[in-house]
């Protein structure tokens, strides 16, 4: 079978390093499917873990999540000025708000939005940088006095994915720090004050606040470059050779035959190509995982399979390969997989396509508790 298997204990279990890791509540980021491992199973692992909070990017992530019964506080962050929010306020979804045109498109007749106004501390992707946020918040506060907005949040999100020791980190953390104290001064309350992405969270806590937002951590990556936090890796992606056949030495294999075997070898096919999400920039460097060793990728990665040479070992048809795991047996991980392909372990997990069923496994977990992963 082919599938990208998803533990949910080891979702569950990156839930609780984060949550023993700071005092601030804990937002589990499931944008894009939760990156690519199911937004629903992720989303009920992390809050039975002890995640509090839901992020997304879209109306429509949020939504499914509400329609799947889903009642955990929920903020939606990426949205046109012009997109139909509605529906998002009346099922109780958190908006972020970064300019006046979007303060203004929230504003819903009968409904009372909640949101979470968006200070740009640096990144300059969203948010309203620090010469538009005082007309923001003065606004926002206005409209809370008259009863047509909540503002329950004020939030930022940082430059650096990788590196909790980054340069730069302070300023944003200084720029943070004026926009609520302006915030303030206009007569806000926010009580949930927001700034950590996965890296921050484990290794900078002067960015914690009142919530922090884990995203590529829930998923077992670590984050930062200084230092580990034993974090699980929860999907697996694996698939059986639909065909076994000998070919003699200097066979070309794949288009172009970029690849010639060096020996007689048995090649083997897998059923997994790049509208799968396998990286086709990765085939000169891969290797998968069968029968207890790693095997080279042979040739090009092609839209629905590759080909592995297994030189003069002899597996059979139905036999299991594993493209990535946690990596505990020996089998690649995500990591290896984009460094190969020159890109990050997100865009492989977020390019997964929709022909790779995901199952998912290991839930209910025994809890290691909060407790134990503090004191350990
Ligand atoms: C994706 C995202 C996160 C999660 O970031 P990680 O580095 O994956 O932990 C947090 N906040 C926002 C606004 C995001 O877009």
């Amino acid at each position: 079978m082919t599938e990208a298997t998803v533990d949910l204990g080891a979702i569950a279990h990156n839930t609780r390093v984060f949550a023993a890791t700071t005092n601030a509540e804990v937002m589990a980021v499931v944008k894009a499917d939760g990156f690519g491992h199911g937004a629903l199973a992720t989303a009920r692992a992390a809050l039975t873990a002890g995640a509090t909070w839901l992020g997304v990017a879209t109306c429509e992530e949020a939504l499914q999540l509400r329609a799947a019964g889903v009642d955990a506080p929920l903020l939606s962050w990426l949205h046109a000025h012009d997109a139909g929010l509605r529906e998002a306020i009346a099922a109780q979804v958190d908006l972020s708000v970064s300019s006046l045109e979007h303060l203004h498109a929230v504003l819903a007749d009968g409904l009372v939005p909640t949101l979470h106004l968006k200070a740009d501390t640096g990144l300059h992707r969203n948010g309203a940088v620090a010469e538009d946020w005082p007309a923001l918040v003065r606004r926002a506060a206005e409209l809370e006095r008259q009863g047509r907005v909540r503002v329950r949040g004020v939030w930022s999100h940082l430059i650096h994915g990788e590196d909790s020791t980054a340069p730069g980190l302070s300023a944003q953390v200084a720029r943070f720090r004026d926009a609520l104290a302006v915030a303030t001064g206009a007569g806000l309350r926010p009580s949930v004050r927001h700034l950590a992405n996965s890296v921050a969270a484990l290794g900078a806590p002067e960015t914690h606040y009142d919530l922090v937002r884990p995203g590529i951590g829930l998923y077992g990556i670590e984050p930062d470059v200084n230092r580990t936090y034993g974090l699980r890796p929860a999907m697996t992606l694996r698939a059986r050779l639909v065909l076994v056949k000998q070919v003699p030495a200097g066979s070309g294999v794949s288009y172009e035959h970029d690849y010639r075997t060096s020996c007689p070898s048995t090649l083997g096919l897998v059923p997994l190509g790049f509208a799968d999400g396998v990286p086709r920039s990765a085939g000169p460097r891969a290797q998968v995982w069968c029968r207890g060793r790693r095997f080279p990728v042979a040739g090009r990665i092609a839209m629905d399979q590759f080909v592995v040479d297994f030189g003069e070992f002899s597996p059979r048809p139905g036999d299991e390969v594993l493209v990535f795991g946690p990596g505990g047996q020996g089998e690649p991980t995500v990591t290896e997989w984009a460094e190969w392909a020159g890109t990050i372990p997100h865009e492989i997990f977020t390019g997964i396509g929709a022909r790779v069923p995901r199952r998912h496994v290991g839930l209910p977990v025994p809890a290691t508790s909060t407790e134990e992963l503090r004191s350990g």
